[in-house]
């Protein structure tokens, strides 16, 4: 095969087609939200009740979300690349558990996830699917210190050095339904490619970062990655058909 490692980064867009809203960045509204209203730091000392139940709405919500086509292509090229002698590492954005359902495995979710919370006493992370409050106690320390486990604008992603492993030894790396606005993951097409990796992106539009993409594949996700995965699995490399755009 042409690849052997692989870094996919996916963003809100390959959920959309699944239910879940999308972040619409031209508004700045997340849900209905504000953004600085549930998602900085301030918020969380300002209005901490609006936070956690921000985050409890979009928790319930989850539990009748079901993955997508997009999300199966991408549990399929991992378990088949990998059986190839390959690696796939899955990075999202997105803080959902559609990939869980899908069923890939070790996920990278550099933005949290909204079925963990963070006690912020003792320091712990650790699996959550009920409603939280300020009020709530930590089952660990007994400290009403639990924040939902988001990273929140002007915060640290998760699990970067990891990320930056990846994208060190990745050949070809796919972006997928993301605007390519949010900072550090918009940049990392520009690492990988400038380490030599093949970078295509998938997306209903071109992205603000599309310059720096090999090409893109556009349309919705659920249509082109199944296809894509299809032929990259089979054949071990890709063709570029006419009808791609790049
Ligand atoms: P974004 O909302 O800024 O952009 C979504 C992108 O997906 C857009 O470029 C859009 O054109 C594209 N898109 C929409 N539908 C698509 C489809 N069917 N197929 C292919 N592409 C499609 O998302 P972002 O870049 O991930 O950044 C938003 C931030 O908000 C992220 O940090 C993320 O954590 C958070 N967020 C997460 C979720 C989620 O967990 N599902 C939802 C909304 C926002």
């Amino acid at each position: 095969m042409d690849y052997k490692n692989i870094v996919v980064l996916t963003g809100a867009g390959i959920s959309a087609e699944s239910g879940i809203p999308v972040f619409r960045s031209e508004t700045g509204l997340w849900e209905n939200h504000r953004i600085e209203d549930v998602c900085v730091p301030a918020a969380l000392v300002r209005n901490p009740k609006l936070v956690h139940d921000f985050y409890n709405g979009m928790r319930r919500s989850l539990k009748d979300k079901k993955p997508n086509p997009a999300h199966f292509a991408l549990a399929k090229l991992q378990k088949e690349w990998t059986a190839k002698g390959g690696t796939v590492t899955l990075v999202t954005q997105n803080i959902d558990d559609l990939h869980e359902k899908a069923g890939s495995t070790g996920i990278i979710h550099m933005h949290g996830e909204l079925n963990s919370i963070w006690c912020t006493a003792c320091n712990r992370r650790f699996p959550y699917f009920e409603d939280s409050t300020p009020e709530s106690v930590c089952p660990y320390c007994g400290k009403k210190a639990l924040r939902p486990d988001i990273v929140f604008f002007e915060e640290t992603p998760y699990r970067l050095d990891e990320i930056t492993r990846a994208l060190n030894r990745c050949d070809l790396f796919l972006s997928i339904g993301t605007s390519g606005v949010v900072y550090p993951a918009a940049a990392f097409c520009q690492y990988a490619g400038a380490r030599g990796a093949q970078c295509i992106e998938f997306n209903l539009d071109v992205s603000a970062g599309a310059a720096y993409f090999d090409y893109g594949l556009y349309g919705k996700a659920s249509e082109t990655l199944p296809r894509f995965v299809d032929e990259l699995v089979e054949k071990g490399t890709l063709l570029r058909p006419q009808s791609w755009q790049g």
